[in-house]
């Protein structure tokens, strides 16, 4: 694959030239939220300033541009994702609405006290609570898959916990916390063979490598713009036609329906049944200009220049003394978690800051991870198309920093 030219990507982020404490700013958290290219800050800009109207229903041309520059972005995905049909699209605001909504109303209504959901132990909380919620609602029980100590899914707990109860599995892609790839395929395989269907949670997949729902065999998919270089308050459900066009809607309102009565409403189908009310109009076709951002750059050359970029930290880091890695697994995106000996993240993080290092510091939504491994916080660095080499040198010259400041 070509390589990625970083100086070239680097001058296509407005927010990358701007130093930071009169330093260049190493950005290394975009596994919370990845900075925004000038073509996507453009596409929502250009959305407003020129054919901004409410979309579908309407009859005069800046609605109807809308509409089509909104619904176009449903093949874009369809594309990015290699979804077999584009009314499997469905926009919502993220990660965490689609979650929510897979579990309010597919699962939900399957539900008996004691049946199961499994989940793992390395899911965020927007893969936990959720599936808590539907537990309480129905009497229903959260089973857990444990994590290995390098942070791999253990897949023979992961096998023994799929059993006759077992009603859906949700499984997360790849760990913001500690970068792990997970087999998300085999997982599948496992569950589909007891007839189980599977969500996937590719909140940090998406932006890191390609994604193809038809080889993995998900019933589910999906993840946020924020994270693929999109605005924030946008994001995709996929889901699979056949699961879409039984669920009942999600929320109801304005755009989800085919006809209203006082007596009987009936719903439009998929995907707009799940889009009730009006959208994040700008922000879905912001997305699409992100993720055909991404392409633009291409996958392969992404992958091996973040891997590459993981490799050279995890050496770097390795060597400073007093380093804990948490999360080693072989299979790894560009995320590292990490304690030094005696100091506490929240410093390592405010002291970073000052050198014009942002990393994360906390539990990053994954609570009972950091209980599994008997850690309060960890610190995280995680890397996007930008970041290079000098990025990391400058954790490590920061981390030398922190080491003699706390002597
Ligand atoms: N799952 C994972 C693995 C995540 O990293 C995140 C975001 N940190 C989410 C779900 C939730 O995404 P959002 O907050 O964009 O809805």
């Amino acid at each position: 694959p070509q390589a990625v030219e970083v100086e070239r990507i680097r001058a296509d982020f407005p927010i990358l030239q701007r130093p930071m404490n009169g330093k260049r700013l190493a950005f290394l958290d975009s596994a919370a939220s990845a900075q925004k290219p000038q073509c996507v800050i453009d596409a929502e800009r250009e959305c407003y300033e020129t054919y901004y109207a409410n979309i579908h229903r309407g009859v005069y041309q800046l609605s109807q541009r809308s509409t089509q520059a909104y619904e176009g972005v449903r093949a874009v995905v369809q594309r990015f994702i290699n979804a077999p049909d584009e009314r499997e699209v469905v926009f919502v605001r993220g990660a965490t609405e689609a979650i929510n909504l897979v579990a309010q109303s597919f699962v939900r209504p399957m539900l008996s006290p004691g049946d199961e959901i499994l989940i793992t132990g390395m899911e965020h909380h927007a893969n936990i609570v959720p599936w808590q919620l539907v537990c309480e609602a129905t009497g229903a029980q959260l089973v857990v898959a444990p994590v290995l100590d390098d942070g791999q899914l253990d897949m023979e707990g992961l096998r023994a916990r799929i059993g006759p109860r077992t009603r859906f599995v949700s499984v997360v892609h790849v760990s913001n916390t500690l970068g792990t790839i997970n087999p998300v395929e085999a997982i599948i395989s496992l569950a589909h063979e007891q007839g189980v269907p599977v969500l996937v949670d590719g909140a940090q997949s998406a932006p890191h490598m390609p994604v193809d729902v038809q080889a993995m065999g998900a019933d589910f998919y999906c993840f946020s713009a924020h994270k693929t270089y999109g605005p924030s308050g946008a994001g995709v459900l996929w889901g699979r036609y056949e699961h879409l066009k039984d669920m009942p809607p999600y929320q109801g309102g304005g755009d989800m329906i085919r006809t209203v009565s006082f007596e009987k409403t009936t719903y439009a189908e998929p995907p707009q049944r799940f889009e009730a009310g009006t959208p994040n109009i700008a922000g879905v076709i912001a997305m699409g200009r992100g993720l055909e951002y991404i392409e633009s750059v291409g996958r392969e050359a992404m992958i091996a220049h973040e891997q590459g970029l993981l490799d050279y930290a995890m050496d770097r880091l390795g060597h400073i003394p007093g380093m804990r890695f948490i999360g080693t697994a072989p299979h790894k995106a560009g995320v590292v978690s990490f304690l030094l000996d005696g100091v506490h993240p929240h410093d390592m993080g405010t002291i970073l800051d000052m050198e014009g290092v942002a990393v994360r510091v906390g539990h990053h939504c994954t609570q009972p991870l950091m209980e599994r491994f008997e850690v309060p916080a960890t610190v995280r660095a995680s890397f996007g198309l930008y970041n290079d080499r000098d990025d990391v040198d400058a954790l490590v010259d920061g981390l030398h920093r922190v080491k003699e400041f706390f002597g």
